[in-house]
């Protein structure tokens, strides 16, 4: 059987990871996660080659050059972000569903090549204000990354209408069971 493709894209702070983790600890399914190339520094524990594989600037022009992405952004100024064909192939090879967690144009350039085999979910958070909460909260970002963040969400959330699916993420529980619910029904369809 070839693998299905999940993607999850949000505004950072809207719980994504927190939902995908559930997803991953509850759901029974083996899946397989596509590693992507940063070129951002490694934050606190973060190690090459277990949450990103991380490059310079140069480094990451250069696989851009080499054609080794099936999709890439600068997601901040200044930060690329990019899926490479090894890992979406290494996944799919081996029979695994894969997940994906990129950001929302990179989330639609995967729909896009991948059609009926992806499903592309959008985790909106209850308003800009409370994702401003959540990101002050979780204590990971400086202020001024928080103020970056919170700005490019407004400019996120329009394309929201354009995913497969949107998953209000309001109440956490009830969030996780309809991602959940969505991505067994499509994995059985
Ligand atoms: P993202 O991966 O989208 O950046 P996280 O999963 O890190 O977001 O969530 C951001 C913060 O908000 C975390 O501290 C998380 O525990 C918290 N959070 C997630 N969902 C909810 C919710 N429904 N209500 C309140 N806080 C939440
Ligand atoms: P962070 O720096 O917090 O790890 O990630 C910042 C943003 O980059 C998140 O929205 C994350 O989903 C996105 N991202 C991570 N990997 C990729 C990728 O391969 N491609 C794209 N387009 N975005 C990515």
């Amino acid at each position: 059987m070839k693998g299905k493709l999940i993607i999850f894209s949000a505004p950072s702070g809207a719980g994504k990871s927190t939902i995908v983790k559930h997803l991953i600890d509850h759901s029974g399914i083996d899946f397989g996660f596509s590693i992507s190339a940063t070129s951002r520094a490694p934050r606190g524990t973060e190690k090459h080659g277990v949450e990103y594989f991380f490059m310079t600037t140069e480094e990451f022009k250069q696989k851009i050059a080499e054609g080794a992405f099936i999709e890439y952004e600068e997601v901040y100024n200044g930060c690329f972000y990019g899926t490479l064909k090894s890992e979406v192939e290494r996944v799919l090879n081996s029979g695994k569903h894969m997940l994906f967690d990129v950001d929302v144009k990179g989330g639609l350039s995967i729909k896009k090549l991948y059609g009926e085999q992806a499903l592309a979910v959008f985790v909106q958070p209850p308003s800009v204000e409370e994702l401003h909460r959540r990101l002050v909260n979780r204590a990971t970002d400086s202020e001024e990354m928080i103020a970056k963040r919170v700005s490019k969400a407004e400019w996120e959330m329009q394309f929201a209408p354009e995913f497969d699916l949107i998953i209000v993420n309001d109440n956490l529980e009830k969030a996780q069971q309809e991602t959940e619910k969505a991505v067994s029904d499509f994995l059985n369809k």
